[in-house]
Protein backbone atom coordinates (compact mmCIF):
# COMPACT_ATOMS: atom_id res chain seq x y z
CA UNK A 1 0.00 0.00 0.00
CA UNK A 2 1.29 3.43 -0.61
CA UNK A 3 2.82 5.31 2.35
CA UNK A 4 2.56 9.02 3.03
CA UNK A 5 5.29 10.22 5.46
CA UNK A 6 5.84 13.80 6.70
CA UNK A 7 8.45 15.61 5.64
CA UNK A 8 10.46 17.55 8.22
CA UNK A 9 13.77 19.42 8.03
CA UNK A 10 14.59 17.72 4.59
CA UNK A 11 13.93 13.96 5.76
CA UNK A 12 11.00 11.93 5.52
CA UNK A 13 9.61 10.64 8.77
CA UNK A 14 9.18 6.83 8.37
CA UNK A 15 6.10 5.49 9.83
CA UNK A 16 5.51 3.66 12.90
CA UNK A 17 2.47 1.67 14.10
CA UNK A 18 1.39 4.25 16.81
CA UNK A 19 1.23 7.21 14.76
CA UNK A 20 -0.32 5.12 11.27
CA UNK A 21 -3.22 6.40 10.19
CA UNK A 22 -5.26 4.69 6.75
CA UNK A 23 -7.07 6.64 4.65
CA UNK A 24 -10.15 5.20 2.69
CA UNK A 25 -11.54 5.59 -0.66
CA UNK A 26 -15.27 7.24 -0.57
CA UNK A 27 -16.31 5.43 -3.39
CA UNK A 28 -15.37 1.76 -2.23
CA UNK A 29 -13.84 2.14 1.05
CA UNK A 30 -10.61 0.40 -0.34
CA UNK A 31 -7.75 1.41 1.92
CA UNK A 32 -5.43 3.81 -0.34
CA UNK A 33 -2.65 4.27 1.82
CA UNK A 34 -1.03 4.57 5.57
CA UNK A 35 -0.10 7.91 6.74
CA UNK A 36 2.15 9.07 9.31
CA UNK A 37 0.12 11.75 11.98
CA UNK A 38 2.10 14.28 13.73
CA UNK A 39 1.34 15.76 16.96
CA UNK A 40 2.35 19.56 18.37
CA UNK A 41 5.64 18.63 18.74
CA UNK A 42 5.96 17.72 15.12
CA UNK A 43 4.74 21.00 14.06
CA UNK A 44 7.62 22.78 16.24
CA UNK A 45 10.16 20.90 14.78
CA UNK A 46 8.92 21.53 11.26
CA UNK A 47 8.55 25.44 12.11
CA UNK A 48 12.31 25.49 13.59
CA UNK A 49 13.29 23.97 10.45
CA UNK A 50 11.88 26.49 7.86
CA UNK A 51 13.48 29.42 10.12
CA UNK A 52 16.45 28.28 9.64
CA UNK A 53 15.77 27.77 6.03
CA UNK A 54 14.47 30.80 5.55
CA UNK A 55 17.81 32.34 5.97
CA UNK A 56 19.35 30.46 3.03
CA UNK A 57 15.87 30.91 1.00
CA UNK A 58 15.34 34.48 1.22
CA UNK A 59 18.74 35.15 0.24
CA UNK A 60 18.73 32.91 -2.88
CA UNK A 61 18.01 35.25 -5.94
CA UNK A 62 14.54 35.31 -7.81
CA UNK A 63 16.59 33.71 -11.15
CA UNK A 64 18.01 31.00 -8.62
CA UNK A 65 14.10 30.27 -7.10
CA UNK A 66 12.30 30.93 -10.61
CA UNK A 67 14.74 27.29 -11.84
CA UNK A 68 13.60 25.62 -9.24
CA UNK A 69 10.08 26.28 -9.02
CA UNK A 70 10.16 25.42 -12.53
CA UNK A 71 12.23 22.33 -11.95
CA UNK A 72 9.32 21.50 -9.10
CA UNK A 73 6.69 22.10 -12.16
CA UNK A 74 8.82 20.16 -14.43
CA UNK A 75 8.36 16.87 -11.44
CA UNK A 76 5.02 17.37 -10.62
CA UNK A 77 4.19 16.80 -14.26
CA UNK A 78 6.33 14.08 -14.46
CA UNK A 79 4.55 12.61 -11.47
CA UNK A 80 1.37 13.30 -12.36
CA UNK A 81 -0.68 10.12 -13.44
CA UNK A 82 0.43 8.56 -10.08
CA UNK A 83 -0.93 12.04 -8.12
CA UNK A 84 -3.67 12.20 -9.99
CA UNK A 85 -4.89 8.00 -9.27
CA UNK A 86 -3.84 8.76 -5.49
CA UNK A 87 -5.80 11.74 -5.41
CA UNK A 88 -9.09 10.30 -7.10
CA UNK A 89 -8.70 7.29 -4.47
CA UNK A 90 -8.25 9.60 -1.66
CA UNK A 91 -11.32 12.14 -2.48
CA UNK A 92 -13.62 10.53 -4.91
CA UNK A 93 -13.35 12.73 -8.03
CA UNK A 94 -13.16 11.35 -11.24
CA UNK A 95 -9.57 10.50 -12.71
CA UNK A 96 -9.64 13.08 -15.45
CA UNK A 97 -10.69 15.86 -12.70
CA UNK A 98 -7.85 14.54 -10.49
CA UNK A 99 -5.24 15.09 -13.92
CA UNK A 100 -6.94 18.69 -14.16
CA UNK A 101 -5.78 19.52 -10.93
CA UNK A 102 -2.40 17.97 -10.59
CA UNK A 103 -1.16 19.32 -14.17
CA UNK A 104 -3.14 22.81 -12.73
CA UNK A 105 -0.93 22.62 -9.79
CA UNK A 106 2.20 22.62 -11.89
CA UNK A 107 1.35 25.32 -14.19
CA UNK A 108 0.86 27.68 -10.34
CA UNK A 109 4.00 26.77 -9.89
CA UNK A 110 5.45 27.80 -13.36
CA UNK A 111 3.03 30.88 -13.16
CA UNK A 112 4.97 31.51 -9.85
CA UNK A 113 8.29 31.01 -11.02
CA UNK A 114 8.13 33.91 -12.98
CA UNK A 115 5.95 36.58 -10.84
CA UNK A 116 8.79 36.20 -8.49
CA UNK A 117 10.84 37.65 -10.83
CA UNK A 118 8.98 40.69 -11.23
CA UNK A 119 9.02 41.89 -7.14
CA UNK A 120 9.86 45.33 -8.27
CA UNK A 121 10.63 48.22 -6.33
CA UNK A 122 9.86 52.05 -6.08
CA UNK A 123 12.12 54.83 -6.42
CA UNK A 124 11.22 58.68 -5.16
CA UNK A 125 12.91 61.57 -5.62
CA UNK A 126 11.67 64.48 -3.32
CA UNK A 127 13.65 67.68 -2.10
CA UNK A 128 14.79 66.35 0.88
CA UNK A 129 16.21 63.10 -0.14
CA UNK A 130 15.24 59.96 -1.84
CA UNK A 131 12.46 56.97 -0.82
CA UNK A 132 13.32 53.53 -1.77
CA UNK A 133 10.03 51.08 -1.26
CA UNK A 134 10.90 47.27 -1.49
CA UNK A 135 9.27 43.93 -0.80
CA UNK A 136 10.45 41.27 1.48
CA UNK A 137 9.09 37.53 2.54
CA UNK A 138 7.40 37.70 5.14
CA UNK A 139 9.20 34.98 6.77
CA UNK A 140 8.08 31.17 7.58
CA UNK A 141 4.74 30.74 6.29
CA UNK A 142 1.74 28.16 7.75
CA UNK A 143 -0.05 26.26 4.54
CA UNK A 144 -3.20 24.97 6.03
CA UNK A 145 -5.87 23.37 3.15
CA UNK A 146 -8.95 21.86 2.82
CA UNK A 147 -10.12 18.57 1.53
CA UNK A 148 -11.65 19.16 -2.20
CA UNK A 149 -8.96 20.22 -4.10
CA UNK A 150 -6.11 19.48 -1.79
CA UNK A 151 -3.84 19.78 -4.36
CA UNK A 152 -4.44 22.68 -6.49
CA UNK A 153 -5.61 24.87 -3.59
CA UNK A 154 -2.00 23.86 -1.97
CA UNK A 155 -0.65 24.95 -5.10
CA UNK A 156 -2.15 28.20 -4.51
CA UNK A 157 -0.10 28.65 -1.63
CA UNK A 158 2.97 26.82 -2.29
CA UNK A 159 3.68 28.84 -5.56
CA UNK A 160 3.99 32.43 -4.42
CA UNK A 161 5.52 31.72 -0.58
CA UNK A 162 8.63 30.10 -2.30
CA UNK A 163 8.40 33.13 -4.67
CA UNK A 164 8.49 35.58 -2.45
CA UNK A 165 11.50 33.34 -0.24
CA UNK A 166 9.12 32.53 2.12
CA UNK A 167 9.51 29.13 3.57
CA UNK A 168 6.84 26.91 4.84
CA UNK A 169 5.03 24.66 6.97
CA UNK A 170 2.24 22.97 5.28
CA UNK A 171 -0.39 20.66 7.31
CA UNK A 172 -2.93 18.87 4.81
CA UNK A 173 -6.44 18.13 4.97
CA UNK A 174 -6.14 14.97 7.67
CA UNK A 175 -8.58 12.79 5.64
CA UNK A 176 -7.03 13.27 2.01
CA UNK A 177 -3.35 13.89 2.53
CA UNK A 178 -1.81 11.84 0.12
CA UNK A 179 -1.76 13.41 -3.33
CA UNK A 180 -0.74 16.89 -1.64
CA UNK A 181 2.12 14.97 -0.04
CA UNK A 182 3.75 13.96 -3.07
CA UNK A 183 2.70 17.29 -4.86
CA UNK A 184 4.81 18.34 -1.79
CA UNK A 185 7.89 15.97 -1.75
CA UNK A 186 8.27 16.79 -5.79
CA UNK A 187 8.61 20.14 -4.77
CA UNK A 188 10.94 19.18 -2.06
CA UNK A 189 13.07 17.55 -4.41
CA UNK A 190 13.43 19.81 -6.57
CA UNK A 191 16.61 21.51 -5.54
CA UNK A 192 15.27 23.45 -2.54
CA UNK A 193 17.46 23.97 1.23
CA UNK A 194 16.51 21.38 3.75
CA UNK A 195 13.57 22.59 5.61
CA UNK A 196 12.27 25.07 3.26
CA UNK A 197 9.63 22.72 2.61
CA UNK A 198 8.14 20.79 5.55
CA UNK A 199 4.98 18.73 5.95
CA UNK A 200 3.44 17.93 9.38
CA UNK A 201 -0.39 15.40 9.32
CA UNK A 202 -2.53 15.57 12.13
CA UNK A 203 -5.65 17.30 13.56
CA UNK A 204 -6.03 20.56 12.78
CA UNK A 205 -7.20 21.11 16.32
CA UNK A 206 -3.44 20.30 17.39
CA UNK A 207 -1.22 20.19 14.66
CA UNK A 208 -3.00 23.05 12.80
CA UNK A 209 -3.36 25.11 16.25
CA UNK A 210 0.62 24.89 16.71
CA UNK A 211 1.27 26.07 13.23
CA UNK A 212 -0.98 29.73 14.08
CA UNK A 213 -0.30 30.04 17.46
CA UNK A 214 3.37 29.27 17.23
CA UNK A 215 5.69 32.57 17.34
CA UNK A 216 7.75 31.29 14.69
CA UNK A 217 5.11 31.34 11.77
CA UNK A 218 4.85 34.88 10.43
CA UNK A 219 1.95 34.41 7.98
CA UNK A 220 -0.82 31.86 8.14
CA UNK A 221 -2.68 31.43 4.58
CA UNK A 222 -5.58 29.15 5.02
CA UNK A 223 -8.23 27.73 2.98
CA UNK A 224 -11.31 25.89 4.81
CA UNK A 225 -14.68 26.30 6.41
CA UNK A 226 -15.42 29.91 8.01
CA UNK A 227 -15.73 28.47 11.40
CA UNK A 228 -12.09 27.25 11.02
CA UNK A 229 -11.36 30.73 9.67
CA UNK A 230 -12.73 32.64 12.27
CA UNK A 231 -10.88 30.71 14.67
CA UNK A 232 -7.65 31.11 13.21
CA UNK A 233 -7.70 34.77 12.94
CA UNK A 234 -8.89 35.32 16.19
CA UNK A 235 -5.33 32.99 17.71
CA UNK A 236 -2.89 34.53 14.98
CA UNK A 237 -4.43 38.23 16.29
CA UNK A 238 -2.17 36.98 18.94
CA UNK A 239 0.96 38.22 17.47
CA UNK A 240 -0.62 39.95 14.73
CA UNK A 241 0.37 37.97 12.41
CA UNK A 242 -0.50 37.90 8.73
CA UNK A 243 -3.49 35.76 7.21
CA UNK A 244 -5.35 35.07 4.13
CA UNK A 245 -8.15 33.15 4.80
CA UNK A 246 -10.09 31.41 1.85
CA UNK A 247 -13.46 30.27 3.18
CA UNK A 248 -17.07 29.37 2.71
CA UNK A 249 -19.37 30.32 0.04
CA UNK A 250 -23.18 30.37 -0.98
CA UNK A 251 -22.70 31.45 -4.38
CA UNK A 252 -26.00 32.78 -6.56
CA UNK A 253 -26.29 32.25 -10.54
CA UNK A 254 -28.62 34.42 -11.95
CA UNK A 255 -30.48 34.01 -15.29
CA UNK A 256 -32.47 36.64 -17.16
CA UNK A 257 -35.04 35.94 -19.08
CA UNK A 258 -33.01 37.27 -22.44
CA UNK A 259 -30.46 35.06 -22.00
CA UNK A 260 -29.78 31.91 -23.88
CA UNK A 261 -31.37 29.33 -21.74
CA UNK A 262 -30.05 26.19 -22.95
CA UNK A 263 -26.51 27.69 -22.42
CA UNK A 264 -27.44 29.16 -18.75
CA UNK A 265 -28.75 25.60 -18.03
CA UNK A 266 -26.03 23.77 -18.72
CA UNK A 267 -23.51 26.45 -17.48
CA UNK A 268 -25.54 26.21 -14.05
CA UNK A 269 -25.53 22.12 -14.05
CA UNK A 270 -21.76 22.25 -14.28
CA UNK A 271 -20.96 24.47 -11.20
CA UNK A 272 -23.62 23.09 -9.90
CA UNK A 273 -22.52 19.29 -9.80
CA UNK A 274 -18.98 19.00 -10.86
CA UNK A 275 -16.57 17.81 -7.64
CA UNK A 276 -20.34 16.74 -6.28
CA UNK A 277 -20.97 20.25 -5.51
CA UNK A 278 -17.89 20.25 -2.87
CA UNK A 279 -16.11 23.47 -4.46
CA UNK A 280 -16.53 26.84 -2.62
CA UNK A 281 -17.78 28.48 -5.70
CA UNK A 282 -20.16 25.82 -6.70
CA UNK A 283 -23.64 27.53 -7.68
CA UNK A 284 -25.68 26.88 -4.56
CA UNK A 285 -28.67 29.14 -5.28
CA UNK A 286 -30.02 29.99 -8.61
CA UNK A 287 -32.50 32.81 -9.10
CA UNK A 288 -34.41 32.57 -12.73
CA UNK A 289 -36.70 35.25 -13.93
CA UNK A 290 -40.31 33.92 -13.59
CA UNK A 291 -41.26 33.74 -17.42
CA UNK A 292 -38.20 31.26 -18.10
CA UNK A 293 -38.42 29.68 -14.65
CA UNK A 294 -40.65 26.44 -16.29
CA UNK A 295 -38.49 25.86 -19.29
CA UNK A 296 -35.04 26.68 -17.82
CA UNK A 297 -35.92 24.23 -15.20
CA UNK A 298 -36.35 21.42 -17.17
CA UNK A 299 -33.62 22.00 -19.24
CA UNK A 300 -31.47 21.88 -15.19
CA UNK A 301 -33.01 18.13 -14.94
CA UNK A 302 -32.08 16.66 -18.40
CA UNK A 303 -28.56 18.51 -17.67
CA UNK A 304 -28.42 16.68 -14.07
CA UNK A 305 -29.63 13.28 -14.94
CA UNK A 306 -27.40 13.26 -18.20
CA UNK A 307 -24.41 13.13 -15.90
CA UNK A 308 -22.89 9.34 -15.33
CA UNK A 309 -22.11 9.01 -11.87
CA UNK A 310 -19.68 6.03 -11.00
CA UNK A 311 -16.50 5.14 -9.08
CA UNK A 312 -13.50 8.27 -9.89
CA UNK A 313 -11.40 5.44 -11.55
CA UNK A 314 -13.14 4.33 -13.91
CA UNK A 315 -13.30 6.48 -17.51
CA UNK A 316 -15.60 8.50 -18.57
CA UNK A 317 -16.82 8.94 -15.11
CA UNK A 318 -18.44 12.95 -14.56
CA UNK A 319 -19.48 12.53 -10.85
CA UNK A 320 -17.49 10.35 -8.19
CA UNK A 321 -19.14 9.83 -5.01
CA UNK A 322 -18.67 12.69 -2.20
CA UNK A 323 -16.42 12.68 0.25
CA UNK A 324 -17.62 11.28 3.03
CA UNK A 325 -20.73 10.25 4.96
CA UNK A 326 -20.65 13.67 6.72
CA UNK A 327 -21.12 15.62 3.61
CA UNK A 328 -23.39 13.46 2.27
CA UNK A 329 -25.78 13.86 5.29
CA UNK A 330 -25.22 17.33 5.27
CA UNK A 331 -26.67 17.54 1.99
CA UNK A 332 -29.90 15.33 2.60
CA UNK A 333 -30.37 17.17 5.57
CA UNK A 334 -30.51 20.43 3.83
CA UNK A 335 -32.88 18.59 0.64
CA UNK A 336 -35.36 17.41 3.70
CA UNK A 337 -35.58 20.70 5.16
CA UNK A 338 -36.56 22.41 1.75
CA UNK A 339 -38.76 20.15 0.92
CA UNK A 340 -40.12 20.40 4.39
CA UNK A 341 -40.64 23.93 3.75
CA UNK A 342 -42.49 23.30 0.40
CA UNK A 343 -39.90 23.28 -2.21
CA UNK A 344 -40.53 20.77 -4.89
CA UNK A 345 -37.99 17.88 -5.87
CA UNK A 346 -37.45 17.65 -9.77
CA UNK A 347 -34.70 15.26 -9.59
CA UNK A 348 -32.36 12.96 -7.59
CA UNK A 349 -32.45 13.88 -4.00
CA UNK A 350 -31.17 10.35 -3.07
CA UNK A 351 -28.62 7.61 -3.60
CA UNK A 352 -28.91 6.09 -6.89
CA UNK A 353 -29.27 2.23 -6.47
CA UNK A 354 -27.63 -0.65 -7.66
CA UNK A 355 -24.55 -2.82 -6.28
CA UNK A 356 -21.85 -0.43 -7.73
CA UNK A 357 -23.16 2.11 -5.32
CA UNK A 358 -23.79 0.56 -2.20
CA UNK A 359 -20.43 1.14 -0.09
CA UNK A 360 -19.72 4.55 -1.45
CA UNK A 361 -20.80 7.95 -0.20
CA UNK A 362 -22.73 8.13 -3.84
CA UNK A 363 -26.21 10.69 -4.33
CA UNK A 364 -27.65 11.81 -7.13
CA UNK A 365 -27.10 15.11 -8.41
CA UNK A 366 -30.47 16.96 -7.33
CA UNK A 367 -32.36 20.07 -8.91
CA UNK A 368 -35.42 21.38 -6.11
CA UNK A 369 -38.13 23.90 -7.40
CA UNK A 370 -39.78 26.47 -5.71
CA UNK A 371 -37.41 27.17 -3.16
CA UNK A 372 -36.57 30.96 -1.13
CA UNK A 373 -35.08 32.18 1.78
CA UNK A 374 -36.86 29.92 4.34
CA UNK A 375 -34.74 27.11 3.43
CA UNK A 376 -31.28 26.27 4.86
CA UNK A 377 -30.07 25.82 1.45
CA UNK A 378 -30.50 29.06 0.31
CA UNK A 379 -28.66 30.49 3.47
CA UNK A 380 -26.23 28.08 4.34
CA UNK A 381 -23.40 26.31 2.80
CA UNK A 382 -24.40 22.64 1.68
CA UNK A 383 -21.58 21.46 -0.34
CA UNK A 384 -23.26 19.17 -2.36
CA UNK A 385 -24.89 18.20 -5.47
CA UNK A 386 -27.88 20.39 -5.14
CA UNK A 387 -29.56 23.23 -7.23
CA UNK A 388 -32.33 24.70 -5.76
CA UNK A 389 -34.40 27.69 -8.20
CA UNK A 390 -36.16 30.09 -6.83
CA UNK A 391 -38.16 32.46 -9.68
CA UNK A 392 -37.69 36.42 -9.64
CA UNK A 393 -39.74 38.81 -11.38
CA UNK A 394 -37.65 42.20 -11.53
CA UNK A 395 -33.65 42.06 -11.84
CA UNK A 396 -33.48 44.86 -8.77
CA UNK A 397 -35.29 41.69 -6.37
CA UNK A 398 -32.82 39.06 -7.98
CA UNK A 399 -29.46 40.88 -6.58
CA UNK A 400 -31.33 42.04 -3.46
CA UNK A 401 -31.72 38.01 -2.73
CA UNK A 402 -28.14 37.61 -4.14
CA UNK A 403 -26.86 40.07 -1.46
CA UNK A 404 -29.16 38.33 1.12
CA UNK A 405 -26.84 36.06 2.02
CA UNK A 406 -23.28 36.38 5.06
CA UNK A 407 -21.53 35.04 2.51
CA UNK A 408 -19.64 36.42 -0.66
CA UNK A 409 -17.30 34.13 -2.44
CA UNK A 410 -18.49 34.01 -6.26
CA UNK A 411 -21.78 35.12 -8.31
CA UNK A 412 -22.88 34.58 -11.41
CA UNK A 413 -25.24 35.98 -13.72
CA UNK A 414 -26.41 35.14 -17.68
CA UNK A 415 -27.73 38.01 -19.45
CA UNK A 416 -27.72 38.52 -23.52
CA UNK A 417 -27.26 42.63 -22.78
CA UNK A 418 -23.89 43.44 -21.73
CA UNK A 419 -24.96 46.53 -20.23
CA UNK A 420 -27.15 44.36 -17.49
CA UNK A 421 -24.44 42.22 -16.90
CA UNK A 422 -22.24 44.68 -16.23
CA UNK A 423 -24.02 46.75 -13.83
CA UNK A 424 -25.40 43.74 -12.17
CA UNK A 425 -21.89 42.63 -11.45
CA UNK A 426 -21.20 45.91 -10.35
CA UNK A 427 -24.16 45.51 -8.10
CA UNK A 428 -23.17 42.02 -6.43
CA UNK A 429 -21.44 41.65 -2.93
CA UNK A 430 -18.67 38.77 -4.01
CA UNK A 431 -14.89 38.52 -4.60
CA UNK A 432 -15.43 37.22 -8.30
CA UNK A 433 -18.53 37.66 -10.89
CA UNK A 434 -19.25 36.39 -13.65
CA UNK A 435 -20.89 37.44 -16.29
CA UNK A 436 -22.27 34.70 -19.10
CA UNK A 437 -19.27 32.63 -17.57
CA UNK A 438 -19.69 29.84 -14.88
CA UNK A 439 -16.25 30.47 -13.70
CA UNK A 440 -14.37 33.32 -11.53
CA UNK A 441 -11.21 31.12 -11.29
CA UNK A 442 -7.60 32.32 -13.55
CA UNK A 443 -4.48 32.33 -12.42
CA UNK A 444 -3.39 34.97 -13.13
CA UNK A 445 -6.62 37.13 -11.34
CA UNK A 446 -7.09 37.70 -7.80
CA UNK A 447 -9.02 35.27 -5.89
CA UNK A 448 -10.95 35.48 -2.43
CA UNK A 449 -14.34 36.05 -0.67
CA UNK A 450 -16.33 39.37 0.71
CA UNK A 451 -18.20 39.29 3.93
CA UNK A 452 -17.45 35.81 5.32
CA UNK A 453 -15.96 34.45 2.89
CA UNK A 454 -12.66 35.53 3.74
CA UNK A 455 -9.70 37.77 3.69
CA UNK A 456 -6.83 38.84 1.64
CA UNK A 457 -6.66 37.40 -2.33
CA UNK A 458 -4.73 34.35 -3.74
CA UNK A 459 -3.54 33.75 -7.05
CA UNK A 460 -2.07 36.38 -9.54
CA UNK A 461 0.21 39.08 -8.23
CA UNK A 462 -2.18 39.58 -5.46
CA UNK A 463 -1.18 36.11 -4.29
CA UNK A 464 2.35 36.77 -4.26
CA UNK A 465 2.00 40.06 -2.40
CA UNK A 466 0.58 38.61 0.80
CA UNK A 467 3.86 36.97 1.10
CA UNK A 468 5.92 39.92 1.06
CA UNK A 469 6.10 42.80 3.78
CA UNK A 470 6.42 46.25 1.93
CA UNK A 471 9.69 48.45 3.45
CA UNK A 472 10.06 52.53 2.47
CA UNK A 473 14.20 53.13 3.07
CA UNK A 474 14.66 56.73 3.48
CA UNK A 475 17.51 58.34 2.41
CA UNK A 476 18.89 61.91 3.50
CA UNK A 477 20.69 63.56 0.69
P1 LIG B 1 -11.90 22.73 7.59
O1 LIG B 1 -11.93 24.15 8.00
O2 LIG B 1 -12.57 21.73 8.43
O3 LIG B 1 -10.39 22.21 7.45
C1 LIG B 1 -9.45 22.87 6.63
C2 LIG B 1 -8.06 22.62 7.18
O4 LIG B 1 -7.93 23.26 8.45
C3 LIG B 1 -7.76 21.14 7.42
O5 LIG B 1 -6.42 20.89 7.10
C4 LIG B 1 -8.01 21.01 8.91
O6 LIG B 1 -7.34 19.91 9.50
C5 LIG B 1 -7.45 22.33 9.41
N1 LIG B 1 -7.92 22.76 10.72
C6 LIG B 1 -9.03 22.37 11.39
N2 LIG B 1 -9.10 23.01 12.59
C7 LIG B 1 -8.01 23.80 12.67
C8 LIG B 1 -7.50 24.69 13.66
N3 LIG B 1 -8.13 24.92 14.82
N4 LIG B 1 -6.35 25.35 13.43
C9 LIG B 1 -5.70 25.17 12.27
N5 LIG B 1 -6.11 24.31 11.30
C10 LIG B 1 -7.26 23.64 11.49
O7 LIG B 1 -12.47 22.69 6.11
P2 LIG B 1 -12.82 21.42 5.21
O8 LIG B 1 -11.60 20.58 5.06
O9 LIG B 1 -14.06 20.80 5.70
O10 LIG B 1 -13.07 22.10 3.78
C11 LIG B 1 -14.31 22.51 3.31
C12 LIG B 1 -14.49 24.01 3.45
O11 LIG B 1 -13.47 24.69 2.73
C13 LIG B 1 -15.80 24.51 2.87
O12 LIG B 1 -16.43 25.38 3.78
C14 LIG B 1 -15.37 25.30 1.64
O13 LIG B 1 -16.22 26.33 1.27
C15 LIG B 1 -14.04 25.80 2.04
N6 LIG B 1 -13.27 26.12 0.85
C16 LIG B 1 -13.04 27.45 0.54
C17 LIG B 1 -12.38 27.80 -0.62
C18 LIG B 1 -12.09 29.23 -0.95
O14 LIG B 1 -11.20 29.43 -1.77
N7 LIG B 1 -12.76 30.21 -0.38
C19 LIG B 1 -11.94 26.77 -1.58
C20 LIG B 1 -12.24 25.42 -1.15
C21 LIG B 1 -12.88 25.12 0.02
P3 LIG B 1 -8.08 18.47 9.62
O15 LIG B 1 -8.27 17.98 8.25
O16 LIG B 1 -7.13 17.68 10.42
O17 LIG B 1 -9.38 18.74 10.34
Amino acid sequence: MHQTHMIIDGEQLSISSHNAKTIYNPADQEAVAVVSSGTRQHARLALEAAKRAFAVWSETSSEKRAEILHSAAELVRERSETMARLLTQEQGKPLKNARAEILSSADILDYYAEEGRRNIGEWLATHRGRSIVIRQPVGVAALITPWNYPVDLLSWKVGPCLAAGCTFVAKPPSRAPVAATEFLRAVHEAGLPAGAVNVVHGPGEEVGAELVENPISRKIAFTGQTETGRWIMAHAADRIKRVSLELGGNSPFIVCADTDIEKAAAACAQRAFSNMGQICISVNRVYVAEEIAEEFGELLVRQAERLRIGNGLEENVDLGPMFSREQRSRTKEHVADALNKGAELLSGGREPEGEAFDKGYFFLPTVLGGADHSMRIMREETFGPVAPVMRFKTLDEAIRLANDSNYGLAAYIYTSDITTGIRAAERLEAGGVGVNINNVMDHQMPFGGWKESGIGRELGLYGLQSFLEIKHIRLGL
